[in-house]
């Protein structure tokens, strides 16, 4: 298939995902930029209900970037620990916060380079967190069900996620990057999953090349 064709395919699959779901999440919670990096750090494989209990009482402790900063590391250990990867991701709170309160001002930075300054931070991250945060759309964001589910639908191959974001980006306008992931994670959720895909109840299934062979 050549890339005007798979855009066409690709384009009329979210079309139709965005017709077939209310993309209610779950989601990870946040009420300022500063809650939506931590809540997507800790969101690394763990899911987003379990984050988001987490946070509901972690917000309430630590407000500001000096807060994670200046955290014990074995007090923040134990705060996150059901999120899984309890110490290094402490240890990337406290190294983002500590980032930063010294080169931010506390702020969490509008740009790709300056979330990459942050520990623990991924393009996947920092792409959602343009996105959501400051309404900028500067990449796809591949997690894992994106980066399960592209290969499916013949729209990627690529073996890293850094490599499928930018050939995904190629198939779709920058307006779509956020709905995209977004899309794949619920239809990745309710029909396409991992093992025993539901391909007779897909909304896809005329166009997808792994119908019934997964
Ligand atoms: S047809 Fe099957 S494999 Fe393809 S997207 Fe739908 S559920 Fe997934």
């Amino acid at each position: 298939m050549d890339i005007e064709e798979k855009k066409k395919v690709a384009r009329e699959a979210l079309r139709r995902l965005k017709r077939e779901y209310a993309v209610t999440g779950p989601f990870v919670e946040w009420s300022n930029p500063l809650e939506l990096v931590v809540g997507t750090a800790l969101s690394a494989q763990c899911t987003d209900e379990r984050v988001n209990m987490v946070t509901s009482e972690l917000f309430k402790k630590y407000k500001t970037a000096r807060d994670y900063a200046e955290a014990d590391q074995g007090v923040l250990e134990k705060e996150i620990y059901s999120t899984g990867f309890f110490r290094n991701k402490a240890k990337n709170l406290r190294g983002m916060g500590k980032v930063l309160a010294e080169e931010f001002g506390g702020n969490v930075p509008d740009s790709l380079e300056g979330l990459l300054r942050l520990p623990g931070i991924s393009n996947k991250t920092a792409y959602i967190v343009l996105a959501k945060a400051f309404g900028k759309l500067e990449g796809l964001a591949v997690d894992t069900h994106v980066f399960r589910l592209a290969p499916r639908l013949g729209w990627s191959d690529a073996g890293t996620p850094e490599k499928m974001s930018r050939e995904l980006g190629e198939l779709f306008p920058k307006k779509d990057y956020l709905s995209v992931n977004e899309y794949l994670i619920t239809h990745g959720r309710a029909i396409c999953a991992p093992r025993n895909p539901k391909c007779g109840e897909c909304v896809l299934s005329d166009i997808c090349p792994s119908r019934g062979k997964v």
